[in-house]
C-alpha cells in the first residue's frame, strides 16, 4: 500500500463525484510519473485523460517541481492588488509569445472557472467604456462547459450543471453542433454543418444585436463529449460577431497548450477570438492558474479615467501567485523546448486510427476526434443513461488505464508526450471492457 489510505472517508465533499457510490470503492491515486499514475495499491494506471485535460507535459515533471520549489523558499506569495513581483510579469510576457497574434495582454486567475467569469466581465467592462453598457446578454451553445461560477453556468450549455442552481446571468444559446445523421464517425472536423452559425443571426435577431455582450464557445466542446465544431463554423462566427460589434471568447481551457497540435485552438482554426480563456495546462496542472488573454484595443478601452483609478474593479488574492508563474514558466519552457505544442500534429493520425478502430462495435453511437481528443459515444444502456459510461469508466481502472467519461461518452486526451505503444493500451483496454457490457 502506498501513502496512508486507511483514513474515513466521510469528512472529504467531493466535486462532481457521485459521492456514496466513490465512498463504497474508492480509486485513489499515490503517485504519477510521465504517463502513469500508481494508485494506492501500487499498480500502474496509464493516464489517457492528462489528469482532467491538463497535465499535458506528462507528470511530475523534474524542471516543474525544481522551479515551485525554489520559488516558494524565495517568495511564498507577494500581494496581487497595487503590488506584484516579477514572476507575473515575465510570465505574461512569455505566454503571449505563443498566443494568436494581437492578445497581447493577460489577466490571472486561480482555474479556468475563475478564467471565463473574468472574460465575461472584462466584455461587459469593454462595452460600458465604450458606452455601449446595454449589451449585458451573452450568447454561448448548447452542450459546452464553461466552468461552474454562475456566469459559466449561465453561459454554459449543461442542463445537469444548472438544475440545481438557476442561470443569473443573461444568456442565450446556439444549438449543439453535433449532428449523428450527417457527421457520425467524423474524423477531424465535421464535413457538414458550417450553416449552423446562421442561428447566430436568428438569436441576434430575437435580442438585438445592440443588446449583445460577447458570444463564447469552446473550440472544441470537451466535458460535454468531445464535440468537434463543422468545418468552417467557428470563421462563421467570427464574422457575424464582426458584424455587430459583438466580441467573440474561445474558451480554451481544454484545447489551450498544444491540445490540437497547435498551441492554442485559434491557430489551428485560423480564427482570433477578443477574449481567450486557459487554465489547466498553463501551469502543466501543477499549481492552479487560470488566465484570460485579451486584445490591446480591449485593455486600452477600458484602462482609461484618472491614472490613480483602478480600472477593472475585479480580481482574486491569488492572481499571479509566484508558485504558480513558477510552475508556468517552467511548463511553458517544457512545451517549447520538446516541441509538444505540435506533438498531436505528429501522433495524431495514429491515435485518430486507433480511436475509429472500434467504430464497429455494436454498443458504440458515434466516434468523434481531433487533435489528441477522442470521445467514443455509446448507446445508453436499456438500465438508464450514463451506466455503460460509468461501467467503461470502472472497468479500465480495473485493467489499468484511467480514462474520463461524461454520461454514456468516453473521453481520451492523453498527455502529448504519449509514444504508439501507450494509444495501442489505451484503446485495447477500451475495446476489452466495451466488448464485455451489456
Ligand atoms: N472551461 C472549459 C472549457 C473547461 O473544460 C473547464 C473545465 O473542465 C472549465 C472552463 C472550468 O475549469 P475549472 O474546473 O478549472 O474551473
Amino acid at each position: 500500500m502506498i501513502g496512508d489510505s486507511s483514513q474515513p472517508l466521510s469528512a472529504y465533499w467531493m466535486p462532481f463525484t457521485a459521492n456514496r457510490q466513490f465512498k463504497t470503492a474508492p480509486r485513489l491515486l499515490a503517485k504519477a510519473e510521465g504517463m502513469f499514475y500508481k494508485d494506492v495499491n501500487g499498480r500502474d494506471i496509464l493516464d489517457a485523460t492528462s489528469g482532467l485535460w491538463c497535465v499535458n507535459a506528462g507528470h511530475c515533471r523534474k524542471e516543474i517541481a525544481e522551479a515551485i520549489s525554489r520559488q516558494a523558499a524565495e517568495l511564498d506569495y507577494a500581494p496581487s492588488f497595487q503590488i506584484s513581483h516579477p514572476g507575473a510579469f515575465r510570465f505574461a510576457q512569455e505566454l503571449v509569445q505563443y498566443t494568436p497574434e494581437g492578445l497581447n495582454r493577460v489577466f490571472f486567475a486561480n482555474s479556468g472557472s475563475e478564467a471565463v467569469d473574468s472574460a465575461l466581465k472584462i466584455a461587459l467592462a469593454y462595452h460600458r467604456a465604450r458606452g455601449e453598457g446595454q449589451r449585458t446578454r451573452f450568447i454561448g451553445e448548447e452542450r459546452a462547459y464553461h466552468g461552474v461560477g454562475f456566469g459559466g453556468i449561465s453561459v454554459g450549455g449543461i442542463g445537469a450543471n444548472r438544475r440545481q442552481f438557476g442561470a443569473w446571468v443573461p444568456a442565450d444559446h446556439l444549438p449543439a453542433t453535433l449532428n449523428y445523421e450527417h457527421n457520425a464517425f467524423s474524423r477531424g472536423e465535421p464535413g457538414w454543418g458550417a450553416h449552423m452559425a446562421q442561428n447566430l443571426e436568428n438569436i441576434l435577431a430575437l435580442h438585438h444585436p445592440s443588446t449583445i455582450a460577447a458570444v463564447i464557445v469552446e473550440p472544441v466542446n470537451g466535458s460535454a463529449g468531445v464535440i468537434v465544431h463543422p468545418k468552417g463554423y467557428l470563421k462563421k462566427l467570427r464574422e457575424i460577431c464582426d458584424r455587430h460589434g459583438i466580441l467573440l471568447i474561445f474558451d480554451e481551457v481544454i484545447t489551450g497548450f498544444g491540445r490540437l497540435g497547435t498551441p492554442f485552438a485559434g491557430h489551428f482554426f485560423g480564427v482570433k477570438p477578443d477574449l481567450m480563456t486557459c487554465a489547466k495546462a498553463i501551469t502543466n496542472a501543477a499549481v492552479p492558474m487560470g488566465a484570460v488573454f485579451a486584445t490591446s484595443a480591449i485593455y486600452e478601452t477600458i484602462t482609461q479615467g484618472p491614472e490613480h483609478q483602478i480600472e477593472l474593479s475585479h480580481g482574486y488574492t491569488f492572481s499571479g501567485h509566484p508558485l504558480a508563474c513558477a510552475a508556468g514558466r517552467a511548463a511553458l519552457a517544457i512545451y517549447t523546448g520538446d516541441g509538444l505544442f505540435s506533438r498531436a500534429k505528429e501522433i495524431g493520425e495514429y491515435f485518430e486510427d486507433a480511436a475509429h478502430s472500434l467504430r464497429d462495435l455494436s454498443i458504440v453511437r458515434d466516434i468523434r476526434n481531433l487533435g489528441l481528443m477522442a470521445g467514443i459515444e455509446l448507446h445508453a444502456s436499456p438500465d438508464g443513461p450514463g451506466r455503460r459510461g460509468y461501467e467503461t469508466l470502472v472497468g479500465a481502472f480495473e485493467r489499468g488505464v484511467l480514462i474520463r467519461v461524461t454520461g454514456d461518452t468516453i473521453a481520451l486526451s492523453p498527455p502529448l508526450i504519449v509514444e504508439k505503444n501507450h494509444i495501442d493500451q489505451m484503446f485495447d483496454v477500451v475495446g476489452q471492457v466495451l466488448r464485455g457490457l451489456k
